[in-house]
């Protein structure tokens, strides 16, 4: 029976801010959910959520809040009155009368499938479906007021052997710096990620982007404008990715059903978990829709579920969750995620994190811990 909950509250420096429509990115916020059984086994995950409420509308203070007030008080009383042997696929069932905060949700349904791989002896990512050994990676850039520092930023990605190369753009900072990467890379699998930024009334200089050939337009529009989306979809040759936009199966099956995009950026905090993950990709392979694995500058503990989601064989393009040294100077893992060949990650086949977690590159990070006996709810 699970026990007790850790939550750790840590930022790590980024090696290099993160220019994006959002704003600057300079630091790395987390909350670590740690969940300890009366054996002593653990489960491990990363709530994902910005410290700006940037990306949706939860950030890290948030989560804090909603974590030790709402969510772990509901996870307790659940343990206590769910079927034994506790199966992870049922833990989001403790949130079902919860609305939003879907990356808060997701930390703990996270945890309770790392701990039970844990539990079990096996290898999360076979318990999710497994799939691929190793995963291609592509490297997100964020924009440059230099096109050509921003030209050289690529180059040195496709020398280093990333597969894609994805491009931040905004509205008036989209044409010329994609132009400038595709003319010295004919052949590079090129996106572009607008998080939203574009309005209706400005979409020219995205549509000029139609003739580069890349894998797909990633969140052009905001993320609840259905029918504007649908209709710039029916106008574009390339296909447009969902991120913000699908925080549910239901979305998803909105978005095809609308013909508002034909690829889906996964991410399993904004899903709320891996069990919707699961759904997600089911919706997605009946709708046509392509998918794949999505990054929130994650530390290493993220990044290990992201890269096993990464795994699943529904997965069509090369994931954004590089190597720990392009993030960080010092990760959370013992081991820090690297290249096992150039733009390839070996898939991590822990039985849960608790075996990788560096403990004391954790409390070095730490600013608050929390930490909860669930039986005492
Ligand atoms: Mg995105």
């Amino acid at each position: 029976m699970i026990q007790t909950c850790v939550l750790h509250r840590v930022s790590l420096p980024l090696k290099l801010p993160m220019h994006t429509a959002h704003g600057h990115v300079r630091e790395k916020q987390a909350i670590l959910v740690q969940l300890i059984d009366a054996d002593g086994i653990e489960g491990w995950a990363e709530c994902v959520a910005l410290a700006e409420p940037t990306y949706t509308e939860e950030c890290t203070d948030t989560a804090w809040v909603v974590l030790t007030r709402h969510l772990i008080p509901r996870f307790a009383r659940w343990l206590r009155q769910a079927p034994q042997p506790i199966h992870p696929s049922r833990a989001g069932e403790a949130f079902d009368d919860v609305r939003g905060h879907l990356m808060s949700r997701a930390a703990v349904e996270m945890a309770v499938w790392d701990w039970y791989a844990a539990r079990t002896g096996q290898p999360l990512v076979d318990l999710l479906g497994g799939g691929r050994d190793r995963v291609e990676v592509g490297a997100t850039l964020g924009m440059s007021d230099s096109l050509d520092l921003l030209a050289e930023a690529a180059d040195a990605m496709v020398e280093q052997g990333f597969r894609r190369v994805k491009l931040k753009i905004a509205p008036g900072r989209d044409h010329a710096p994609i132009q400038a990467i595709r003319t010295r890379h004919p052949h590079l699998a090129m996106a572009a990620d607008a998080n939203g930024s574009y309005r209706p009334e400005d979409l020219r200089g995205l549509r000029e982007l139609d003739g580069y050939n890349l894998q797909f337009i990633e969140q052009p529009l905001p993320e609840d404008d259905w029918f504007d989306l649908a209709e710039l979809q029916a106008d574009l040759q390339t296909p447009i990715c969902l991120d913000e936009s699908i925080r549910s199966e239901r979305e998803l099956r909105l978005a095809a059903r609308l013909g508002a995009a034909r690829v889906l950026n996964v991410k399993p905090g904004r899903l709320g978990g891996f069990g919707p993950v699961l759904r997600a990709l089911r919706a997605a392979e009946q709708a046509g829709m392509a998918a794949w694995v999505g990054g929130m500058y994650e530390t290493g503990i993220g990044r290990v579920h992201g890269l096993i989601t990464a795994a699943l064989p529904q997965m069509r393009y090369a994931t954004d969750l590089g190597p720990s040294h392009r993030y960080f100077e010092q990760d959370l893992l013992k081991e820090p995620i690297g290249f096992a060949e150039p733009g390839m990650i070996e898939v991590p086949r822990c039985a849960g994190l608790a075996e990788r977690v560096d403990r004391a590159a954790v409390h070095r990070f730490t600013t608050a811990t929390w930490r909860a006996d669930l039986t005492s709810f």
